[in-house]
């Protein structure tokens, strides 16, 4: 039962965000206290700050419970925003502090001050004027704002705040209170929009109506690159607001918010909240503050953003849907696409999800009802689609151990000598090959596992990476019986950068490879490289399928286009399909057609098929037909199991434990893969060692996995996180 006001001394139940297993109890303060009000509370010999998240459960020692100190000047926590953070942390096995933490990062818990003293220029004449004196005149004038504070000033003018405050007393500058954080210029709804194609202003109009009803509901827009997705979900937003409802729109990455904030600026008349890492600490103050007082119209950000405490949120539109960069790899292990939808339904507000390339989950969600679907088929103004063919390996002469086929070689010599750009891609990060039989093309994988096998060098073995599983290569394959066609193929982009470093020696060479790049920056300096044309060839991995838009790329080859038929990666096919799909999306914008090429031994399976001919609805049912099949995700559940340590027997020691322990799991009809290590088998020092769970669809796989590893005490360094859903296993 929600209660609406705690009496003082009250037993209550108090949050904080310190990495205990509980609510804390506490006696509310005298004045009492509101449910999700922010509060100080005393912990040990400590005061640290909090939520009232409800009544106390009252087993704490009735003598040693203590009494909130004060409650702080902010806004309480909603209801809906609580009910938020526990359904996600539930849902990701979080404990509660660590949820509050991602909805508290910007002020943290403190209560600020709510207004500051600024500077700007008075009225007073006649004051002795120094040079430092006229430089502050200079740069207060220069500021044209509402104001700067002494430490501004002084900076800016590099004097030192005795001589502003001289200029105070003479009355040529005057000193007023100004609020610390200012509400967002309005945005009007009511300006008129660019005029709607037909197809365009249908999709509008349901998604404004959907809007207007209120209540929880999630659409799918679907439309490729330039089809005005934007266009459309930015008439929905101005339905939303129009309502006086807050809305959130999420991007993949920060590079893309400067855009859609003028975007949003020609549309509305003026630039929405930004939240991001790139924001300001202030900035990000001010924009937490806002969005609770509902003086922030419109968020545009990151995914952290759907932990801001809105006072009304009525629509939230997650743009490229499918972007992998959605799922927060680290730290709390949640996937901004579902997170969405969650805190949609916990504040009766509307899902937008827009992409060219929809994840399979999105359009299982569609079949099944759950989620509306709305289609922009046609690209505004018209442009053509690239080219799609396969290069069938089986007919190809490729020397051993190289992977690029002489179709191939002459595509992309012929683009290179035109001086435009070709891309070679290889979902495979370093070295990684695939052990194949060049007679039938059969791959070998594992007994036990929906797993390709590795091949592993050192150890000249095949090693499931799924379950830990190994055997010597084999001399015959275990397919056709043809002996001695096995191959290793699949290199890493390391090993195809090697080849195409002598098959074409002049050519400027851009390795995109995530684990290249030490920084953000130094990807970015690469990207920007090769959009200015300093590279003729790049040769990458999935971070090129980012919607990076290379103007000159003109040929796309994919190495291994086999690489997602047998889901060592279980989104590898998806994944490759949304590239092409991508790839198409930036190709035909130039005077030339864009080309993909995809080298394959299987020109006939179903899904190489549907890419080839463009058939969409054709891919995703064989996509979804093979994941119904083995009961992978979404129609079956899975959960990582990641322990790391700094020895690697204390990992696996505590993996064979679990292995051996699967009870909890066993009961819901769940199964423990593993231990095994992870692919990425050590990461900054630490072991990793990986466990895999897979249940049936309605399994009660979160509950099972918190009883199976509950009593698991971590020492000597270990950790354990799980990964709900998984989206990447390194
Ligand atoms: P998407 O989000 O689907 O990639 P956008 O909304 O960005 O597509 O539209 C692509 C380009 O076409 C943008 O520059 C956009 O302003 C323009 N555009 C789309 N629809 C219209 C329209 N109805 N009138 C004018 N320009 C449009
Ligand atoms: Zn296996």
């Amino acid at each position: 039962m929600t209660q609406e006001y705690f009496a003082e001394g009250t037993l209550i139940g108090v949050l904080t965000t310190e990495p205990l297993d509980r609510v804390l109890d506490y006696k509310a303060p005298a004045g009492g206290c509101k449910p999700g009000a922010f509060v100080q509370v005393p912990l040990g010999p400590r005061k640290v700050p909090g939520v009232v998240w409800g009544p106390g459960r009252g087993d704490w020692d009735a003598s040693k419970l203590r009494t909130v100190r004060r409650v702080l000047d902010l806004p309480p926590m909603r209801r809906e925003l609580r009910d938020f953070l526990e359904r996600a942390g539930a849902y990701t096995l979080t404990p509660l502090p660590a949820m509050l933490r991602l909805a508290t990062r910007a002020p943290g818990l403190r209560d600020l001050p709510s207004t500051r003293t600024i500077y700007r220029l008075g009225q007073g004449r006649g004051a002795r004027m120094t040079d430092a004196r006229r430089r502050v005149l200079a740069v207060l004038q220069e500021d044209g704002g509402p104001g700067l504070t002494l430490g501004e000033v002084s900076e800016r003018a590099g004097v030192t705040p005795s001589v502003t405050r001289g200029l105070v007393a003479s009355g040529a500058v005057e000193q007023v209170a100004a609020p610390c954080v200012a509400p967002y210029p309005p945005l009007d709804p009511d300006r008129p929009g660019k005029t709607l194609t037909a197809e365009q202003a249908q999709a509008a109009e349901t998604l404004c109506r959907a809007v207007r009803d209120d209540g929880y509901g999630t659409t799918l827009l679907k439309g490729v690159t330039g089809a005005g997705k934007t266009e459309v979900y930015l008439e929905a937003i101005a339905a939303c607001l129009r309502k006086g409802r807050q809305a959130l729109v999420l991007l993949p990455e920060i590079a893309l918010t400067a855009g859609f904030l003028n975007r949003v600026d020609q549309r509305f008349g003026a630039k929405p909240a930004e939240w991001h890492s790139g924001v300001t600490l202030p900035a990000r103050h001010r924009c937490w503050r806002m969005v609770g007082q509902g003086q922030a119209q419109l968020v545009v950000g990151a995914r952290s953003a759907l932990f801001l405490p809105f006072r009304d949120l009525g629509l939230i539109v997650v743009d490229e849907e499918h972007d992998t960069s959605y799922k927060q790899e680290d730290g709390v292990l949640y996937h901004a696409r579902d997170m969405a939808v969650l805190r949609a339904s916990c504040n009766a507000a509307h899902v937008i999800l827009a992409s060219a390339t929809p994840s399979l989950e999105t359009w299982a969600n569609v079949q099944a009802g759950k989620y509306a679907r709305l289609d922009l088929t046609a690209r505004f103004g018209g442009a053509t689609l690239p080219q799609l063919r396969a290069i069938d390996m089986r007919q190809e002469d490729v020397p051993p151990n190289t992977w690029i086929s002489p179709a191939l070689e002459q595509a992309v010599r012929q683009r290179i000598g035109d001086g435009e750009q070709a891309l070679l891609f290889l979902n495979r990060r370093g070295y990684a090959p695939v052990t194949l039989c060049r007679a039938c093309g059969a791959q070998v994988s594992c007994h036990s596992c929906d797993a390709r096998m590795v091949e592993h060098r050192l150890q000249r073995r095949l090693l499931c990476h799924q379950c830990g599983a190994t055997r010597p290569v084999p001399v015959a394959c275990p397919s056709c019986g043809a002996q001695g066609r096995m191959a290793a193929v699949g290199p890493g982009v390391e090993r195809l950068a090697e080849e195409a470093a002598r098959l074409f020696p002049t050519a400027r060479q851009a390795v995109l490879s995530s684990d290249l790049f030490r920084s953000a920056r130094a990807l970015k300096a690469q990207i920007k490289a090769i959009t200015d044309g300093d590279a003729d060839l790049i040769i990458g991995t999935q971070l090129v399928a980012k919607g990076h838009n290379f103007p000159r790329l003109t040929l796309v080859g994919v190495i291994d286009a086999d690489l997602g038929l047998q889901g060592a990666d279980l989104r590898a096919a998806e994944r490759s399909f949304q590239m092409m799909r991508q790839v198409s999306g930036r190709a035909g914008r130039g005077g030339r057609p864009g080309l993909a090429l995809m080298q394959t031994f299987q020109p006939d399976h179903p899904v190489i098929r549907a890419i080839l001919s463009g058939d969409e609805e054709g891919f995703w049912h064989a996509e979804a037909t093979e994941r119904r099949a083995a009961a992978m995700p979404p129609f079956g559940r899975m959960a990582g199991i990641i322990i790391s340590a700094p020895g690697a027997t204390a990992a696996f020691d505590l993996g064979t434990h679990l292995a051996r322990t699967d009870g909890p799991l066993r009961r819901v009809g769940a199964t423990v893969f593993g231990p095994a290590p992870a692919p990425v088998a050590r990461i900054r020092g630490r072991h990793r060692v990986r466990l895999l769970v897979k249940a049936p669809r309605g399994a009660a796989l979160q509950q099972a996995i918190a009883q199976w590893i509950g009593g698991v005490k971590l020492t000597s360094g270990l950790r354990l996180a799980v990964d709900i859903d998984p989206q990447s296993f390194y």
